[in-house]
């Protein structure tokens, strides 16, 4: 995976990350882990899933995803259909930024901090400024970070050094140049393409700029960040994003330095403009935080308290995604199936994943990601009653060991996990089943990792996102005994990936001479080759020679399988 050339169908499909794949798709870089999935890069779960998979040039699972803004030909940002109706409100007259305001802002990390970035974008799309596709051009510079692996952190106080002033460099002009391979190889594991802006120099970037950092890590290290980059002037966590407009007004009058790092707070991240980036899926974050206290994770405290959204604004935003051209929508949490409305409804997760199913227009509702202490029979009959409810089911079990179990304070041991894993399984239609793992906690056991990879058999998933464990400041596991070497976590990895990769193709193989829906999302270069995502979330490239299909449903045959994709031909449309 990762690194193969666009020559090949599995290359397709690596290049098929996300979501969108217009012709001038930028590819998005690598990723926090390793992925063996026939779910294509796309998948949208927790932390760093959808940003992109892949493994480095050293073999090695990529930290942190890092998306480039999409661009158009014209060197525009690309936007949906959804801002295009919004986008007018700001336009309108009055706003208060200086005519010529631009932003650049850049995402590391989840598909939850992809949302938040389309919500900050929003907001500063809403005073005024006018988004640009590298830190240069920009007025405001804005890098949303992921702290839920080291690697993942790191890399940010690395783009923060590219903007080092030059007075700040002890002598040293600064310029890219020196580190910019360097930097290519980090991204993604891959050369990127002659024009991005990480290519460009940026000399002497932070004079006249506001400089942000954003989610995870500010959150983690606060106002550390001044210290460390001095230049910054902004250190916001996603739990205090409702105060991010002030914040940024403060700045805009003149403030040297602004921070947002309450975690206390009952509100959500809601906006009245969201530059969505996808034009055919919309993300909806319906929960925000986490209350569980995984011994390994960060989120609790980076993220913050669970605060759920009320249903009625949600199932309105909804409907107002529809008007504007959505057909899918994408329900968005760490532990989306906690979803608790406050608001008098108090609809049951399942009762609003259902309600969503029946808004006019909407023809695919995802969800992830679920905790499995809270997924409950209601959710599959949810699933049963509703064809809209796409029939996959991300559900992280982490390991299959209960003794690991109970040490990650995950409150479920293999064998409640299973139990849920039978609902799916019982279910009346088909459901894809997808998890994510990690391998090397301390105290594992080579018997441990034997109970990992017995379950990765008996459950059979359609994907497995596997991680080497990274000892993350505040946790718990921080100070557990018997720390596993780094080497024997990848040996771990490469094993689990093996054993997963052979299932994956076993079970793809089998699909070969059925014929699925898909919603056209990708155009390859080649022609008549075209990819897009079933209702399981599988990717298939497949051929056709329609000349215009992208965002269309269209029905396909299987004709080959890989582990990680299908390949097919065009055989009808959908209604
Ligand atoms: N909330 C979801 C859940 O509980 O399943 C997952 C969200 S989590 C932020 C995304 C994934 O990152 C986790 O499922 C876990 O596999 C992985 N992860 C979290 N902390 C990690 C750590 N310290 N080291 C390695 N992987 C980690
Ligand atoms: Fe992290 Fe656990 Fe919360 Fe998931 S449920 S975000 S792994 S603490």
């Amino acid at each position: 995976m990762g690194t193969k050339g666009e020559q090949d169908f599995e290359a397709v499909v690596e290049f098929n990350t996300g979501s969108i794949k217009p012709p001038l798709w930028i590819a998005r870089a690598g990723s926090a882990c390793d992925k063996v999935g026939n779910m294509g890069k796309s998948f949208d779960i927790g932390l760093e899933r959808l940003t992109g998979m892949g493994v480095g040039e050293d073999g090695q699972p990529q930290e942190g995803g890092v998306k480039p803004p999409l661009q158009d030909a014209s060197g525009d940002l690309k936007i949906g259909p959804y801002l295009n109706a919004i986008e007018t409100k700001s336009a309108q007259p009055g706003m208060a930024v200086p005519p010529g305001s631009t932003f650049y802002l850049e995402t590391f990390g989840c598909q939850m901090n992809d949302h938040d970035s389309e919500k900050v974008a929003g907001v500063l799309l809403a005073r005024g400024y006018r988004q640009v596709n590298g830190p240069e051009a920009a007025k405001v510079i804005l890098y949303n970070t992921c702290s839920i692996r080291e690697k993942a952190a790191q890399k940010v106080f690395s783009r923060l050094g590219e903007l080092r002033p030059a007075d700040e460099q002890h002598g040293k002009s600064f310029n890219t140049e020196d580190t910019e391979e360097e930097h290519r190889v980090h991204r993604d594991g891959r050369a990127l393409e002659k024009n991005h802006p990480s290519q460009r120099k940026i000399v002497n970037a932070a004079g006249g700029k506001i400089i942000g950092v954003l989610g995870c890590v500010a959150q983690q290290e606060g106002e550390e960040i001044f210290e460390r980059a001095p230049w910054v002037s902004l250190v916001c966590g996603s739990a205090s994003y409702r105060k991010l407009p002030q914040l940024i007004a403060e700045l805009e009058a003149g403030n040297r330095r602004v921070t947002g790092l309450d975690t206390d707070t009952d509100e959500t991240f809601e906006t009245e403009i969201t530059r969505r980036d996808n034009p055919w899926r919309a993300y909806l974050t319906i929960i925000e935080g986490c209350d569980k206290a995984c011994s390994y994770c960060v989120v609790p405290f980076t993220r913050g308290p669970e605060r759920s959204r009320a249903s009625a604004s949600i199932l309105e935003e909804i409907r107002q995604l529809a008007e504007a051209g959505y057909s899918e929508v994408q329900l968005l949490g760490q532990t989306v199936n906690s979803y608790a409305d406050p608001s008098a409804r108090k609809m049951r997760f399942s009762e609003l994943l259902a309600a969503v199913a029946e808004v006019r227009g909407i023809r695919r509702v995802r969800f992830t990601t679920s905790h499995p202490r809270d997924f409950g029979k209601d959710i599959v009959e949810a699933i049963e009653a509703h064809p809209t409810i796409c029939d996959h089911v991300h559900l992280p079990v982490q390991s299959g060991s209960t003794a690991v179990l109970r040490a990650m304070a995950r409150t479920y041991s293999r064998e409640e996990y299973l139990e849920k894993i039978a609902l799916l399984k019982a279910a009346r239609r088909p459901i894809s089943i997808t998890t994510d793992m990690i391998v090397g906690f301390p105290g594992e056991t080579e018997k441990d990792f034997e109970e990992t990879l017995s379950l990765l058999d008996e459950v059979q998933y359609d994907s497995v996102f596997a991680f080497k464990y990274s000892p993350r400041p505040n946790t718990p596991s921080l100070k557990m005994p018997d720390a596993i070497a780094e080497e024997e976590k990848g040996r771990r990895l490469a094993i689990l990936m093996d054993r997963q990769r052979e299932i994956q193709r076993v079970m793809n193989e089998r699909l070969v001479g059925e014929t699925f829906e898909v919603l056209v999302d990708g155009k390859s270069r080649r022609e008549n080759q075209w990819s897009g995502h079933t209702s399981s979330n599988r990717v298939m490239n497949f051929t056709s020679p329609e000349q215009e299909l992208l965002g269309d449903y269209v029905q396909v045959k299987v004709v080959s399988a890989m582990p990680n994709s299908l390949v097919g031909e065009m055989v009808g449309r959908t209604r």
